[in-house]
């Protein structure tokens, strides 16, 4: 059983890379669709305001901290809750034992010409790579269930749902039942990453904890979205300063 921390109400899996993605390989060998998510900051205050956000955060088989914010939350908090496995880190782990470990991957999510780039990249990196399809992210409710059929006929193993959070948290939990692959993973705007649309803030401003200041700058239309990281760190300075003196046991 992997340790759950609860940062305002989210309760995270307390695990190393290494874990996460062993829990993913594991998924995929067991009955069932398993769903995996990595809210940041931003997401965590999302869930606070919408409850069944919050109920399907927490029902994944697999929640991890995407971003410095949480991890900084967790030790003002005294909670540990010490790494940061975000989407696009997770997803790019996986690519290259996905070979011996037979992980059969479709990509849903991203504009259209993106996905097929994001795809193409990784052929050309991995080469014996399965990509067993992809479609891009802008499609209606009628073609939804066609879109599942397309999924469900090339068997893959891992559908990853790049449509933005929390679309693609809603998407899962609405379709799960009818998709026959082992692991969803909602993973934001990594397709934009993957093709090179999007630059990865590098190493460095993310080790920093600097990526939200990064994004901001390259995309200053996420500013109001952005809001939700100063009230993320007020809830959690106010949470740190007003927190009971008893021990609560979870987390
Ligand atoms: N997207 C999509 N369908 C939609 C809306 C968004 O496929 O209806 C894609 C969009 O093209 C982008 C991603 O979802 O690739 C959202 O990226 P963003 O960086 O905003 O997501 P985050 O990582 O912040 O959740």
């Amino acid at each position: 059983m992997k340790k759950k921390v609860d940062i305002h109400g989210v309760l995270f899996d307390k695990v190393t890379m290494k874990e996460a993605i062993d829990s993913v390989v594991q998924f995929t060998k067991e009955n069932g669709v398993h769903t995996v998510y990595t809210p940041n900051s931003e997401i965590v205050m999302q869930a606070k305001r919408d409850t069944s956000l919050m109920n399907i955060l927490n029902s994944a088989n697999l929640l991890v901290a995407d971003g410095a914010g949480i991890i900084l939350a967790s030790k003002i908090l005294k909670k540990d809750l010490t790494d940061k496995v975000s989407g696009i880190d997770l997803v790019s782990n996986l690519f290259p034992i996905a070979k011996s470990n037979n992980l059969r991957f479709y990509f849903l999510g991203g504009a259209p010409g993106t996905t097929q780039l994001a795809a193409v990249n990784l052929l050309e990196k991995y080469k014996v790579i399965e990509i067993a399809g992809y479609h891009h992210g802008y499609f209606t409710e009628e073609e939804n269930d066609k879109i599942i059929g397309m999924i469900n006929a090339t068997k893959a193993n891992i559908l990853l749902v790049g449509l933005g959070a929390p679309k693609q948290e809603k998407w899962i939990e609405q379709n799960k039942s009818k998709l026959n692959v082992k692991v969803c993973i909602g993973i934001g705007g990594s397709f934009d990453i993957i093709s090179g649309k999007t630059k990865h803030a590098p190493e460095a401003i993310r080790k920093a904890g600097f990526e939200w200041l990064y994004r901001l700058i390259k995309q200053p239309w996420r500013y109001k979205r952005m809001m939700d990281l100063p009230r993320f760190m007020m809830l959690t300075i106010k949470t740190r300063l007003f927190k009971p003196k008893y021990n609560n046991k979870r987390g």
